[in-house]
């Protein structure tokens, strides 16, 4: 083995302080293992999507019946059988170990949508959970990061893992240099390294090569999940897999100030909103119903899933009834970055933010055509289209039920929607054991993943099913990589 220079050492080393990355942490440590947490973001904006989450997590009832469930949720893109047994039986436990390190399962008591593919077989297995009596506000990831702060479990913030350190001719990961305030520091894993790093949600490059449907697509959650784990995998020679899933596109304002979306009253599915409102495409037309209900950004066509169709540039058209009915961001705080932690105080008439050019307005539909950049003529035409339908009562177009007002009511404002998403699914391939594989189907000794990074969702998405997932095969890699020979 090359002798390296080593700036500190442990036994494990996990990157990414997150759900995945708590469970792994947490359990190789109860196992006698040292481990170091490695996260890039500072004190504070740690916690990841798992911090800013609706702080769900899944506890499958039935082993039998989960396996059935996440088998259909695959559908055509299907996970080796392995993987689905040893994560339906790993999803059972998920309430045992919270309540073991002295957490608080409890049941949500509103999930409208909780079973998410009900139609599908196994999916009365479904129950979703939370820590403490309240749900959201970061709550259940208040009490995972507590499992770690209870424990000798040291935290480098702002300390990003930049590469790991692989031999030469065994392919063992020996080590990862981090970046700390510019200079490299190089860490040895005496048993070895579990990423857990998240996705890469905010790295335009992996979303125009990997996700289909979107030229681009801004996070709702955490802006620190760029992709470094992928880097970092591929170059030790990991296989890559489900790299096209991903929970989204849904649609929400993005401004260059902020890093992460703004999630719009009227777009949410199922609730009325007072005053007129379309949305149309850079040709100035409708393209689908804008309340339908989608399931984590998917849509049935032609009876498959598939994401949403989001031509862009694309704004919502709306009156002065809806200018002047409520602040047309959601204020409602429980989840997602901008509101848990960018925390913007949108104003309550909304005029704050037609000052700052987020929302543009035109004292007809044809100048607001201009102001936006779309042909008025167009414009104007599917207004009059809406306006029509709506006084007879059908949206003949695309069947939307809910919202029929017309845009009746001048000046007329606009608002442009960009593609956003919860987050992606792919990672490097792993096996049940969480270890990661190069595309031989061998393991890369001593290398493990969990969370998001890689995630099991092949294709239809389970809500909750995420974080669930996180603490089902971070306890895995925990468990593994704690049992690994340490190297002398
Ligand atoms: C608004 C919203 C609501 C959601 N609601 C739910 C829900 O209710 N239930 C559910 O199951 N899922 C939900 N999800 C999805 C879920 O939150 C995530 O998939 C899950 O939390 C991912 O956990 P993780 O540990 O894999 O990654 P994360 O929690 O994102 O953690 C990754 C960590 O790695 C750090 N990191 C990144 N790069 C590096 C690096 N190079 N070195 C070191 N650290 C690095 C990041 O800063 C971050 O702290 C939601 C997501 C969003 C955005």
């Amino acid at each position: 083995m090359k002798p390296y220079k080593w700036d500190r050492e442990t036994d494990v080393v996990v990157l990414g302080f997150g759900g995945a990355g708590v469970a792994a942490a947490v359990t190789a440590h109860d196992l006698g293992a040292e481990v170091l947490i490695l996260e890039k973001a500072p004190e504070g904006h740690h916690g990841g999507n798992t911090r800013i989450a609706a702080q769900g997590y899944l506890n499958t009832s039935d082993a039998d019946q989960a396996a059935t469930y996440l088998e259909a949720l695959c559908g055509p893109y299907k996970v080796p059988d392995e993987m689905i047994r040893t994560w339906a039986q790993e999803m059972c436990l998920n309430n045992d170990w919270v309540r073991e390190l002295g957490g608080d399962p409890q049941e949500h008591q509103h999930q409208p949508e909780g079973i998410e593919y009900p139609e599908l077989p196994g999916a009365t297995c479904v129950h979703k959970f939370h820590d403490g009596p309240t749900y959201g506000y970061s709550f259940t990831w208040q009490r995972f990061e507590s499992f770690v702060t209870e424990r000798d479990i040291p935290v480098l913030y702002e300390t990003p893992g930049r590469e790991l350190i692989q031999d030469g001719e065994t392919r063992e990961i020996l080590g990862v240099r981090a970046e700390k305030d510019g200079k490299s520091v190089l860490i040895k894993a005496r048993r070895g390294v579990v990423l857990t790093c998240g996705g890469f949600e905010n790295n335009q490059e992996m979303i125009r090569n990997y996700l289909p449907g979107v030229s681009h697509c801004y996070p709702s959650g955490t802006p620190y999940n760029e992709g470094d784990g992928i880097a970092m995998a591929l170059s030790v020679g990991a296989d890559l897999w489900h790299m096209n899933n991903f929970a989204g596109p849904s649609m929400a304002l993005k401004v260059p100030e902020y890093p992460a979306t703004f999630s719009i009253q009227a777009l949410h599915f199922a609730k009325e909103y007072p005053g007129g409102m379309i949305i149309v495409g850079p040709d100035g037309r409708r393209f689908y119903d804008e309340k339908f209900k989608h399931r984590h950004g998917k849509v049935p066509i032609n009876g498959v899933w598939s994401p949403m169709h989001v031509p862009t540039p694309m704004f919502m058209v709306f009156d002065q009834d809806m200018m002047s009915a409520a602040p047309l961001y959601n204020k409602n705080p429980n989840r997602g970055w901008t509101p848990i932690i960018s925390q913007y105080d949108w104003s309550d008439d909304n005029s704050a933010e037609l000052e700052k050019g987020w929302i543009k307005k035109g004292e007809t539909i044809e100048e607001l055509a201009r102001i936006i950049g779309l042909d008025p003529a167009a414009l104007a035409a599917t207004v009059a289209r809406w306006n029509t339908q709506v006084a007879a009562g059908e949206d003949a177009d695309f069947g939307r039920k809910l919202m029929l007002s017309p845009l009746a009511k001048g000046p007329f404002y606009a608002m442009e929607l960009s593609p956003s998403m919860i987050n992606t699914q792919g990672g490097p391939r792993r096996n049940e054991e969480a270890k990661i594989l190069r595309p031989d189907g061998r393991p890369i000794p001593r290398l493990y993943s969990a969370g998001e990074l890689g995630s099991i969702f092949s294709y239809r998405y389970q809500g909750t099913g995420n974080i669930g997932e996180c603490l089902a095969f971070g306890r895995i890699a925990g468990r593994n990589v704690a049992a690994e020979t340490p190297l002398s």
